[in-house]
């Protein structure tokens, strides 16, 4: 009998919990990550001074940076050049971590993710956002090889974060949606098995009925973002969670930079879209999830007028050429969208 298959790049280990910082001693042995714990160790000047205190590698070298740019990651490589290490483990929230992928791939070390706090799907993604000269730039980048997500950090992160990362799941529920439309208008092929796994981690977190201070939701939301990572990885793109909800937050990084995090921009994008879109059913489900999350809803919540906000979505394509969207589908203009946001906050509660 043919065995047909397909192989996926996909983390050794995953571990989501309370304590899972103090258990990485013991998961670089068990990969074969490194045997001895000679490793380096990439921290954020926040909370890093707290986890060097706390982690048991007695070999392990620590640096810490300034994470986020693409200088701070060529400093990261400088700094590693000359460790003779079998390993580099980023501990940190997602600029920590994408910087650390980023270096690790231009060393051709292994990485090991460690998350101390959920902001968006970076923590398992092939994937790197790090600004250069300002403006924020996607990297491919390795896939971690291990992927932990503490609860024990990841509770006590800033709400804004957290909020954040929940947006940037939800918004796969959009990305897809614009996945299969592309594919219907364009006869782009769908991932099926990618497009699945990010739809199922973003339901889970949609239909969640706890909130950020629950760790049982904050499990949800972890795994909902490795599932992210994971479902590019598998799509070999950000397809899957990444359609024209990120179109709009990147129009938004540019027109009004520093405004919102990362996925409180999306969510609304996905909101609009799913509007645009005519999906009444979804557009409810993820106006009830926004609103019990604390995210943005409307150009005011966001801190924008409704001008503000329409000419930032009638920009958005702009920012991801060739990805087609419902914005590329409908080609709006700020006429247009501004209705469509007045219609939309109608039906809010
Ligand atoms: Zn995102």
């Amino acid at each position: 009998m043919p065995l047909l298959a397909r192989t996926v790049l996909a983390p050794l280990a995953v571990d989501v919990s309370a304590g899972a910082l103090a258990r990485l001693p013991e998961l670089l042995v068990d990969t074969r990550i490194s045997s001895g714990g000679k490793v380096a160790v990439a921290l954020g000047p926040g909370i890093g001074a707290e986890i060097a205190e706390k982690l048991d590698l007695p070999d392990a070298i620590i640096h810490t940076i300034q994470p986020g740019t693409l200088d701070s990651a060529h400093h990261l490589a400088a700094l590693l050049r000359d460790d003779r290490v079998d390993a580099l483990v980023g501990i940190g929230g997602g600029r920590l971590i994408d910087t650390a992928k980023y270096t690790a791939t231009q060393l051709g070390l292994p990485m090991v993710s460690v998350a101390t706090s959920l902001a968006h799907d970076g923590i398992a993604s092939p994937t790197a956002s790090l600004t250069r000269e300002g403006v924020s730039i996607s990297y491919g980048v390795h896939t971690p090889l291990a992927v932990l997500a503490d609860l024990d950090y990841i509770r006590r992160a800033p709400a804004s974060q957290l909020q954040s990362g929940v947006g940037d799941a939800l918004t796969n529920l959009s990305a897809v949606a614009d996945w299969e439309l592309s594919h219907q208008v364009n006869g782009e092929s769908v991932d099926g098995l990618a497009a699945a796994v990010a739809r199922s981690g973003a339901e889970a977190v949609l239909r969640h009925p706890g909130t950020i201070a629950d760790d049982a939701f904050l499990t949800t939301l972890a795994n909902a973002l490795v599932q992210g990572g994971l479902a590019m990885g598998m799509a070999g793109s950000s397809r899957p969670c990444s359609g024209g909800c990120h179109e709009i937050s990147h129009a938004l990084d540019v027109l009004h930079p520093g405004l919102a995090q990362h996925g409180q921009q999306g969510a609304l994008g996905a909101l609009f879209c799913t509007w645009v879109r005519g999906d009444k059913v979804l557009f409810a489900e993820l106006a009830a999830a926004m609103k019990r999350h604390g995210l943005p809803r409307t150009a005011s919540e966001l801190g924008l007028s409704t001008d503000e906000l329409s000419i930032a979505i009638e920009y958005a394509p702009r920012t991801r050429p060739g990805r087609y969207t419902i914005l590329e589908h409908r080609e709006l203009d700020s006429v247009a969208i501004s209705r469509h946001l007045a219609e939309m906050m109608h039906e809010l509660d």
